[in-house]
């Protein structure tokens, strides 16, 4: 699988500064308490794997930044530029809305279930946001988008509709559709788990090109332990509502005598 990442200088990133900072993240939906106070830090070109049981809030956290859940307290700070914070009478108050488009567009997403547009053909799926929410020229936007869709294997595939590609392929697509909008951030959640077996494998290749590229940090919320193990810079145990552990892949994966950790991975090995 060729490489993914065009080169491009980002513009106002502070290397030595967390793109992403959650700070005593709490989340209830109703009586459920989810998070209790997520303290996360992720650095430019980071590759952090979130890793829990089901239902510890991963998702959660990640649907956080791309603003389609709202924290019931805390901080979340992108690029030095605040989501929410708490004002002064401790109630949250969300950036407004030009304030949000521009951490919105350092940021791309890649769902479980694809969510591919399924009325339009794969190139369209890729230059839309580009051409209405960038304000890129089509000519220009269907030119980025079918370089991408070559580095992911399938500049054939840019007239068909996503119903005409398997599980793997439109997995593929919208990755490359986050990744025309040159994101700093890219967050994949359980990418690979509504797939079938045999083509979990080319969805990580392109993963792992993304990863290599080295400049745009990561969030993966993955059940792919050897996988984690492979590409994560950090690894992240969410449990019971906390990070209750977090360190290298060796020191989480391998070395931890956390009993909560040591089960779960039990389960997958
Ligand atoms: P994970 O990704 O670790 O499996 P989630 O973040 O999806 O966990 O969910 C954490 C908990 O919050 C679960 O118990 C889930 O049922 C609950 N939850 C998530 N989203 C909602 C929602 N919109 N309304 C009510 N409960 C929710």
């Amino acid at each position: 699988m060729p490489q993914v990442m065009d080169k491009e200088v980002k513009q106002g990133v502070q290397q030595d500064e967390p793109i992403v900072k959650y700070e005593n993240i709490c989340k209830s939906f109703g009586d459920l308490e989810v998070l209790k106070g997520i303290d996360l830090d992720i650095m430019p070109g980071e590759k952090v794997a979130l890793i829990g049981p089901s239902g510890s809030g991963k998702t959660t956290i990640i649907r956080m930044l791309m603003t389609l859940e709202e924290p019931t307290s805390g901080n979340i700070i992108v690029n030095g530029k605040n989501l929410w914070k708490m004002n002064k009478n401790d109630h949250l108050v969300r950036a407004n809305d030009k304030h949000l488009r521009q951490i919105r567009g350092d940021i791309g997403m890649v769902f479980q279930h694809f969510n591919l547009f399924p009325h339009m053909t794969i190139l369209e799926n890729c230059t839309t946001a580009l051409i209405h929410v960038k304000k890129m020229e089509k000519k220009e936007a269907e030119e980025r988008s079918m370089k991408m869709l070559e580095k992911v294997g399938l500049g054939d595939k840019f007239d068909a509709y996503p119903s005409q590609l398997s599980g793997g392929q439109k997995q593929r697509v919208a990755m490359a559709r986050a990744l025309v909008m040159r994101p700093q951030v890219m967050l994949f959640d359980e990418v690979t788990s509504a797939l079938d077996p045999e083509l979990v494998g080319e969805v990580l290749e392109v993963i792992r090109d993304i990863a290599k590229d080295g400049e745009m940090a990561m969030i993966l919320v993955t059940h792919e332990m050897d996988f984690a193990q492979e590409i994560a810079d950090r690894v992240v145990f969410l449990d019971n509502g906390v990070i209750a552990e977090e360190g290298t892949p060796e020191e989480v994966l391998e070395k931890s005598n956390n009993e909560r950790l040591q089960s779960f991975l039990h389960r997958f090995r």
